[in-house]
This record gives C-alpha cells, sequence and structure tokens, in this order.
C-alpha cells in the first residue's frame, strides 16, 4: 500500500485539528483501508476550557461523517476524564453509552461521537487512526488468525479477541491495552474487526497505518492468498450486451 501523505501539502496544516483533518482524509480516500462511512480518527487537544483550566478534549469522528470529505467540524469534541471512567464501569448498555457520550461534549451542536470513541480515549497517544483494512481484515478472519498476526507482527502489536463493537469491545480493550501496550506497540489488532495505529504527531501514525497494512498484504501475496487468478473464459454472450 501507497503512502500518500505530501509534506509539502502538509506543513501548510498548521494546527493539530488540519492535521488530524488532513491524514484522515488520506485515509478515507482508499476504500481498501475504509470503506463509505466506515473507520475513525482521533486527536486529543489540551486547552483552556470555560474557567480557565486547561482540559484534554478527545476530537473523535463524528458519526455520518465519512473520512475522505471530514472536516473540522465533523469531529465531535468530548471531555477525555468521564470518557475514561466510562470504561472503568463492569457493564453499560450501548443505549446509555451513546448517551453518556453525547452528554461529555462541549458543544451542544457537535456530532454524536463515533461509537467506538471509548477505544481512541484509551490510546494515550495524540493521535489515532482506525481502519477496517482488508488485508488485516483477511489475515484475521481465518482459522490461526491470532498465529498468522504473531507472523507478520511479532510482538510489535497487541492483539484483541473479537468483541461486539460498542460497549463490549470498550470494555474488553479497557481490561487488555493498559497491562499489554509498551513503548514499542505499534498497533493494536482488533480480530475480524480492524486496527488501530497511533502516534505522536499525524504523520507517524498514518505512517504505521500504511507500514502494518502492507506488511500484512505481502503476507497474503507470500501466502498466494492476495490476488486471484481466473482462468481465461469466454465472456457469455449475455453479458457482453
Ligand atoms: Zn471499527
Amino acid at each position: 500500500m501507497k503512502s500518500l501523505w505530501n509534506e509539502a501539502e502538509a506543513v501548510q496544516m498548521a494546527s493539530d485539528m488540519e492535521q488530524r483533518v488532513y491524514s484522515s482524509r488520506l485515509l478515507g480516500g482508499v476504500p481498501e483501508l475504509v470503506l463509505h462511512g466506515g473507520g475513525n480518527t482521533s486527536v486529543k487537544i489540551t486547552q483552556p476550557n470555560l474557567y480557565g483550566e486547561d482540559e484534554t478534549l478527545l476530537y473523535v469522528k463524528g458519526s455520518g461523517h465519512d473520512l475522505a470529505t471530514i472536516d473540522a467540524d465533523g469531529f465531535a469534541p468530548l471531555r477525555l476524564a468521564p470518557v475514561l471512567r466510562l470504561a472503568e464501569l463492569e457493564a453499560l448498555s450501548d443505549e446509555e453509552m451513546a448517551n453518556q457520550l453525547r452528554v461529555n461534549l462541549t458543544r451542544a451542536d457537535a456530532p454524536d461521537p463515533s461509537v467506538e470513541a471509548i477505544l481512541h480515549a484509551l490510546i494515550p497517544h495524540k493521535f489515532v487512526d482506525h481502519t477496517h483494512s482488508d488485508a488485516i481484515l483477511a489475515v484475521t478472519n481465518t482459522p490461526g488468525g491470532v498465529d498468522h498476526i504473531r507472523e507478520i507482527y511479532g510482538d510489535s502489536v497487541v492483539i484483541v479477541p473479537y468483541a461486539m463493537p460498542g460497549f463490549e469491545l470498550a470494555r474488553t480493550c479497557a481490561q487488555i491495552l493498559p497491562g499489554a501496550m509498551t513503548d514499542q506497540t505499534r498497533s493494536v489488532v482488533l480480530m475480524q474487526h480492524g486496527l488501530f495505529t497511533f502516534g505522536d504527531t499525524a504523520r507517524e501514525s498514518y505512517g504505521r497505518m500504511i507500514d502494518l497494512v502492507t506488511l500484512a498484504e505481502d503476507y497474503l501475496a507470500s501466502q498466494k492468498a492476495w490476488t486471484i487468478s481466473l482462468p481465461d473464459m469466454p465472456m457469455p454472450a449475455a453479458e457482453l450486451r
């Protein structure tokens, strides 16, 4: 997979939010990473609140927005601390999770935050990218998928077993990630779902996404499982019309 990062364009994007928008669009324009409306990204920004106190906000993609065309208004500004506390709960209905995310917004007219917002909160890095990459799904959705992921990435990724997206997945990640992530961790792979990459900069997180997906593509190619060569068949007359 080719990186679409263009440093000449990227340097024009001065703020963290502009960087967030820039690389989100790069990810969103590639159907092998996200289909229309799929995937989500975030950035954590510390800024003064109404009372002049520093507060860290998680700007996460709003539901209904497409990464390919998203702009700053498409990100929902969430107070990070109360969102992280949600992950400590034993159980929470998906309806109440959506409600709690809504009431922890700092802007009343913001879009509903992605249902994967808590996962973005749990990853401590500033920039977080999440895709449902075809290559990752092809590897994880096979028998022995965990072994294949380990063969490709070694210990540089944390593997999370499948859980239903929503609070169940957030809770699973809350139990696994804090003890499993190290300074060497480059990604969190969600079995039968996709992957997260992250970094201190938009470029670092995006670059990791491209690098890790490329490794999965190369692995699949080495197993003769990435391209399918069909035999030459005469086209039926009906399809030539
Ligand atoms: Zn997802």
